[in-house]
């Protein structure tokens, strides 16, 4: 008899969803060329979304949900060896295809990204989807042209998963980096990552203007909303935004000022898509610009058993950096 493993589950129901652990064997997943023996998944602000219900992401039920796996190929027909150490993020893991909340997952091997250099399962997860779209972001920005000696970076929402990645990549990088949070407790936190100023959410939560006080040469923005319009409005002349999120708001209330005045730009960033050159790069650059102290320093493990307790958590903005989810625990 096929080796059983455990999953956890959300299916609709008539007043929402339910969540339950069920004991399956491979054959129950989802087709794909490769099975992997996961590790750890992670929580993100995604996941918190789709154990609780609270958007549409999942579009077929019943769902493994888990945004991201790291784990070890068992079989693969692909271009994988058993015994590989590899990452998966994206391909509509828990939109489309079952995702990380189980001991196993069967995908295909054109999805998966081997780990770089000595990074292991645990220091991927701690990174997570959170961690590598931080490092999109930054990319994105270097890309445009974005180097340290043009002047300060924002990071917005900068106690969460992708604020305490940018904060900590940027500082390594030798950026100046200014992290707004709602937080004022993490202040601690958010300078031992690197950050050289606190700017307290609420200065950037109201109503825009079309043009601030020109602060900024660069942002890594995961809130969207008036904090989008608020940082597009205190860019400095030809700068620079990437925006990645919507913690605050998925809305835009900006005006044009900052483009046709100041020349800014601003940057879309999506993971999910994202194609491989890309990401491969982004991991690599994850195992050479991270220290791993901080990493550590930014990180939780939770058991994927207390998973329900902690999802409606990320939605209210209280986790602080990552979330590493032990599936086997
Ligand atoms: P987290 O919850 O870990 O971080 C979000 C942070 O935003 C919070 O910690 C908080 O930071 C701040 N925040 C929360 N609510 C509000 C609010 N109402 N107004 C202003 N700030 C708020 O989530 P992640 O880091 O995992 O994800 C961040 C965002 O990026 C999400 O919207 C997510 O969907 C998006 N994302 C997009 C990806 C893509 O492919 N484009 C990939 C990954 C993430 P603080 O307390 O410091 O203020």
């Amino acid at each position: 008899m096929s080796e059983r493993f455990r999953a956890l589950f959300i299916d609709k129901t008539d007043d929402g969803q339910r969540a339950e652990f069920k004991d399956i064997a491979v054959d129950d997943l989802m087709a794909g060329d490769t099975v992997v023996r996961v590790d750890y998944s992670t929580l993100n602000y995604k996941d918190g979304l789709v154990v609780t219900g609270a958007a549409p992401v999942a579009r077929t039920f019943p769902m493994i949900p888990g945004i991201d796996l790291a784990g070890t190929v068992e079989t693969s027909d692909g271009d994988f060896s058993p015994g590989d150490k590899v990452v998966l993020n994206g391909y509509g893991l828990s939109e489309t295809h079952f995702g990380g909340y189980a001991q196993k997952a069967r995908v295909q091997s054109e999805w998966l990204v081997p780990l770089a250099g000595d990074m292991t399962t645990h220091d991927a997860m701690a990174i997570g989807t959170a961690g590598y779209t931080a490092m999109l972001c930054v990319m994105a920005l270097e890309d445009h042209g974005l180097a340290p000696d043009q002047g300060p970076v924002l990071v917005t929402g900068a106690a969460g998963g992708v604020g305490s990645v940018a904060i900590a990549v940027l500082a390594k990088l030798g950026y100046e980096v200014a992290a707004s949070t709602g937080r004022e407790e993490e202040g601690a936190y958010l300078t031992g990552l690197g950050a050289a100023e606190i700017i307290p959410r609420a200065e950037l939560s109201g109503d825009p203007r079309p043009l601030g006080k020109e602060r900024f040469a660069g942002v890594v923005d995961s809130v969207g909303s008036n904090t989008l319009a608020n940082a597009l409005s205190m860019t400095k002349y030809g700068g620079v935004v990437a925006a990645c999120g919507l913690a605050g708001g998925m809305d835009l209330p900006a005006s044009v000022a900052p483009f046709i005045l100041r020349g800014v730009s601003l940057l879309g960033i999506d993971s999910v898509q994202a194609p491989m050159e890309k990401r491969r790069a982004a991991w690599a650059r994850l195992d050479r610009d991270l220290d791993l102290s901080k990493l550590e320093a930014m990180t939780r493990d939770v058991a994927l058993s207390d998973i329900q307790n902690y999802a409606p958590q990320i939605l209210a903005g209280q986790v602080r950096g990552r979330i590493v989810v032990d599936v086997n625990a």
